[in-house]
């Protein structure tokens, strides 16, 4: 267990048991790879108490896909007996209820959080898994073909030597990424405005957001919001219906590129009078329009009130839509204006992955690419260091990270993010992490009988033979 030895040798660690890496667990269980994940030791790696929650169930808003979406992680024969507790678990039905609307991500998180004990249970029980909570990862050292987890619990530091290491952590907002972004269009804030990160108001409830924001409206100060996704509308509703009652009369949303509604088909998007590239905007696998990209549910709701009326609701506070980057819309001027103008600024562009320390075993710094939405990783989120070098071994596609489109799966081609969800870390985003995760065992386990064999050949040359009736013999 932990603190007892100083360094501890693992096949492999999960580091960061939120969404991301509780899909790889739970679609290891469901496709049979957990005897050989396990093979060589598996430690699973979380700073909470209660490892299997993450960050999801914190957020005040709704859920970018319906229930049904979130039950279907857990529908599976292979998770029936694992998952037998939940029919008498009040947030299962809670959700069941909502199979065909979109839950509150607080009731997803309760769902998932209460799933992820019971296979966390399980893998302890039937695989000789370790869960080490509350403990947190501060550094990984790149040594030829391992890694080197250090790893702080109640104040003692450890080292866990992997081959393989699944590291999702989250997500941050660095306000210099949004700084970066902005002057990249030729955009900048006035000195005193303030950058405030979407996730922590997020997770503000609407007396929290109040208490935060009656100083700016009390001086008549400017709210902006900066992004054009799920959140930066969830964002604008949050706002209004929190800050509407003290004086709150119009926000603002600058978005680089033009905002995309989401549809099942064309014939929807048509009839909705929806105008979109008949090509660049339309999935060719599903058919569905703007499917990556595009606002979902209670958002698009916001979104097409917004573009209907200039308003979150018929009679809300008014939202003024500057497109700052090019295209049909653009308000450059106006856009620069407004964020010259504001008192705070609400970052809604996306986020970076949250890492510790990342060295080579020489002490160099490792940094991962990134790209557009999140790193530069293959489709199993093994991400290049900043010279172009793979690094095997090491896999990320929680948020922040995030994986390419599979073209398989399919996407509308105008969307160049990054791909992240819950229903993709249990399916998609996790399955070539663990064949890749299960090959490099395999290896591992090969070089282990080569190597056997060599100790025990060179044991033999070394060792005079001895008769087994000479054994007893006194000289
Ligand atoms: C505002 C918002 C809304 C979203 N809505 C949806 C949605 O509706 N549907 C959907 O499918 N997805 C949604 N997502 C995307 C995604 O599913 C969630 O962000 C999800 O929480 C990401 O899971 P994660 O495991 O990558 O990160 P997190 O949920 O942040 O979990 C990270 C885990 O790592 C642990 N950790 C952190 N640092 C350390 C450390 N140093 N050492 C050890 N452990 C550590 C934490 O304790 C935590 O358990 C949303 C994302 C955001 C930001």
């Amino acid at each position: 267990m932990y603190g007892t030895q100083l360094e501890i040798v693992c096949g492999c660690l999960v580091g960061g048991a939120g969404p991301a890496g509780m899909g790889l667990l739970f679609n290891a269980l469901k496709s049979g790879a957990l005897p050989a994940l396990t093979r060589n030791g598996l430690i699973i790696v979380d700073a909470s108490p209660f490892p299997g929650t993450g960050r999801l169930a914190d957020y005040h808003l709704t859920a970018n896909s319906v229930g049904d979406v979130f039950l279907d992680c857990l529908r599976d024969p292979a998770l029936r007996d694992v998952f037998e507790p939940l029919q008498h678990s009040e947030a299962y039905w809670r959700i069941r209820d909502q199979a065909f609307i979109a839950p509150q991500l607080s009731d997803v998180g309760e769902l998932l959080a209460e799933a992820s004990k019971l296979v966390l249970d399980h893998l302890v029980k039937n695989y000789a898994v370790k869960v080490w909570s509350s403990t947190t990862i501060t550094e990984v050292v790149s040594n030829s073909d391992e890694y080197q987890v250090w790893v702080e619990h109640n104040g003692h530091s450890q080292v866990i030597r992997c081959r393989s290491l699944v590291l999702n952590l989250g997500g941050h907002q660095d306000p210099k990424h949004l700084l970066h972004a902005l002057a990249d269009q030729g955009l900048a804030l006035s000195p005193k405005t303030r950058v405030q990160s979407a996730d922590t108001l997020l997770r503000m409830d609407a007396d929290e957001l109040r208490a935060h924001f009656s100083p700016v409206l009390a001086a008549g100060g400017r709210l902006t919001v900066v992004g054009g996704s799920h959140s930066a509308f969830s964002m604008l509703e949050n706002l209004a219906k929190a800050l509407q009652c003290i004086g709150l009369e119009e926000l603002t949303l600058v978005h680089r590129s033009q905002i995309r509604l989401f549809y099942e088909s064309v014939e929807q998007a048509l009839a909705n009078g929806y105008v979109f590239d008949p090509v660049d905007d339309v999935c060719p696998v599903s058919g569905r329009v703007n499917r990556s990209g595009g606002l979902r549910y209670s958002a698009l709701e916001v979104g097409r009130n917004i573009l209907q009326y200039g308003r979150i609701s018929p009679d809300g506070v008014r939202v003024h839509l500057l497109q700052s980057g090019p295209g049909r819309g653009q308000q450059y001027e106006r856009a620069g204006q407004a964020l010259a103008e504001s008192s705070v600024v609400v970052q809604c562009t996306g986020y970076q992955p949250r890492l510790p320390a990342l060295k080579y075993a020489d002490g160099r710094p490792i940094t991962l690419r990134e790209v557009k939405g999140g790193l530069d990783s293959d489709p199993a989120g093994c991400p290049l260091d900043a010279i172009g070098q793979r690094m095997h071994g090491l896999y990320l596609f929680g948020l922040g990270s995030g994986l390419g489109i599979d073209p398989r799966l399919g996407s509308e081609p105008s969307f160049d993010g990054r791909i992240y969800g819950v229903w993709q870390f249990h399916n998609d985003a996790s399955r070539a992490a663990i064949e890749s995760v299960s090959a490099r065992l395999d290896v591992q386990v090969a070089e282990k009988v080569v190597a056997d064999r060599r100790r025990q050949q060179r044991a033999e040359e070394e060792t005079p033979f001895f008769w087994p009736a000479m054994a007893s013999i006194k000289f």
